[in-house]
């Protein structure tokens, strides 16, 4: 088999027998990349040269003997809303553009200590704000199953970036969905860790009490292994939450059985793709044949889950973005005549179409007079959908829907319509809002060759247990071996 086709684990195994180097495993990538990117476009930036450089470094390391790290030799992509020192980095917005972070978010670190090797930025919806790669304010995106389609989003240039080959695995960022849905769109794996697991620190923020890095993956055990790497506390980032990290690798394997397993009334709704509706149905099959009971639940406050994202994560957006003023970062606007002209139209040009429509909604939302009726009304809510899952996991051990309501959909399809792009998000806002974990996985595809996902909800700091669910899953079935047809 191909280099670039392999897992991480794969990858691991060959590196540490030294059956194979560093700088073979990176040009292996970065000859695939020549030859696929440009139907795909999933890279903002690749930093070959730079990659070709630390690879030899590690392969002259390796070739010493020295202690191997766990990552050491297996390139990476990294979504551009994530810092890398000395790497451009742009959330895919222009306002950003030349960009250079000065510094590594936390994850990044951790990874470098491990040995990995950064292939790339991936493009994205302009800071994170989409579903469908779409509003990059640079580049479309194409999903490697059907190049007429999205890959989802936002991180939908890591998706298609691992879902094509074009490196080991990825990292993403999950707001409301955006590592889980085209993770689903592209036939990977893609988990969103509890808030607090993974430190945000050098992750550029969206919505700061929504917001978590997590692995895109070619399979579960790469996610553990990923997560593994880089989840813990931060002291540079006090919402990280100090606990000690499991090893979850050990956990994969171990039999399911007698396992809970909720089906939310609320997920299998009128209107919803029937072929998705039976992929997943079949999944859950799968895992009662492993021994696992499945029950009906009730998550009863599901119906507002989009409303009450639309008016949190619009808020904290709105202020989280009043920093790209033209002075401290990224593009500014050089015919003004004065300060105030000067902010108005650097951000008039720096950002795109959805991103002042988020601003504007979020600064609504909070404006004396409506705070009260709107955002103060939408924590309220969000406090009674995390309490539907309390109540919820004292039944079950996990919950398991679909990833996404439908299969990947045609590009340009629903840029004419914000609010039917954001339903295609029902499904993963809700864990957001609660905070807890969720991970999907490829459980079939339509008629049309395009990937369904699978995804399973656990409860706060139980990733171990939904990486041993979605593990026993695949391997019982063989979803995740298929190959898009580039
Ligand atoms: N699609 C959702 C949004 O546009 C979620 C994005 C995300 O998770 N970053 O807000």
């Amino acid at each position: 088999m191909e280099l670039t086709a392999l897992t991480i684990h794969d990858l691991q195994g060959l590196l540490q027998r030294r059956e194979v180097t560093a700088g073979q495993v990176l040009r292996a990538f970065l000859k695939r990349i020549a030859q696929e990117e440009g139907k795909v476009q999933a890279y903002m930036a690749v930093t070959g040269r730079e990659a070709l450089t630390r690879a030899a470094r590690l392969d002259r390391r390796l070739d010493k003997g020295e202690q191997v790290s766990p990552l050491a030799g297996v390139p990476l992509a990294i979504k551009d809303v994530i810092c890398t020192q000395g790497v451009p980095t742009t959330c895919s917005s222009k306002i950003l553009e030349g960009f250079i972070p000065p510094y590594d978010a936390t994850v990044m670190r951790r990874l470098d200590q491990a040995g990995m090797v950064l292939l790339g930025k991936t493009n994205m919806d302009e800071f994170a704000m989409g579903s469908s790669t779409e509003n990059s304010g640079y580049k479309i995106t194409r999903n490697p199953w059907d190049v007429s389609r999205v890959p989802g989003g936002s991180s939908g240039g890591s998706g298609a970036a691992v879902a094509a080959d074009l490196c080991a695995g990825a990292l993403g960022s999950d707001t409301g969905g955006s590592i889980r849905q085209p993770a689903a769109f592209c036939g990977i794996v893609g988990l969103k860790p509890t808030y607090g697991r993974v430190s945000r620190y050098g992750l550029i923020a969206f919505a700061s009490s929504l917001d978590q890095i997590g692995p895109m993956t070619k399979d579960v055990r790469d996610a553990a292994i990923l997560l593994r790497v880089f989840a813990g506390h931060d002291p540079c980032d006090s919402t990280s939450v100090d606990m000690p990290v499991p090893d979850y690798t050990a956990q994969l394997g171990r039999e399911i059985t007698g396992l809970r397993i909720g089906i939310p009334d609320e997920y299998f709704i009128e209107g919803m793709d029937a072929e998705v509706e039976t992929a997943v149905r079949g999944a859950i099959s799968v895992l009662e044949s492993l021994g696992a009971k499945a029950e009906r639940i009730s998550l009863p406050h599901t119906e507002y889950a989009v409303a009450t994202y639309y008016l949190v994560a619009t808020a904290e957006a709105s202020s989280n973005l009043a920093r790209y003023d033209g002075v401290k970062y990224g593009v500014r606007t050089g015919k003004a005549r004065n300060l105030l002209e000067m902010y108005m139209k650097s951000r008039q040009n720096g950002f795109g179409a959805e991103v002042k429509r988020r601003i504007m909604l979020g600064t609504y939302g909070l404006s004396a007079g409506y705070y009260d009726a709107y955002y103060l009304k939408a924590l309220k809510v969000r406090t009674l959908i995390r309490k539907d899952f309390e109540e919820a996991f004292k039944r079950c051990d996990v919950i398991v829907t679909p990833t996404a309501p439908t299969a990947a959909f045609g590009l340009g399809e629903k840029t004419d319509d914000p609010l039917t792009m954001y339903l295609s998000d029902i499904f993963t806002i809700s864990a957001n809002l609660a905070g807890i974990p969720g991970i999907s996985l490829p459980c079939g595809f339509t008629q049309a060759g395009l990937p369904i996902g699978l995804q399973l909800l656990g409860k706060p700091f139980d990733e171990a247990t939904l990486l041993q669910v979605g593990f026993a899953y695949e391997q019982a079935t063989e979803w995740h071996r298929r190959k898009p047809p580039l």
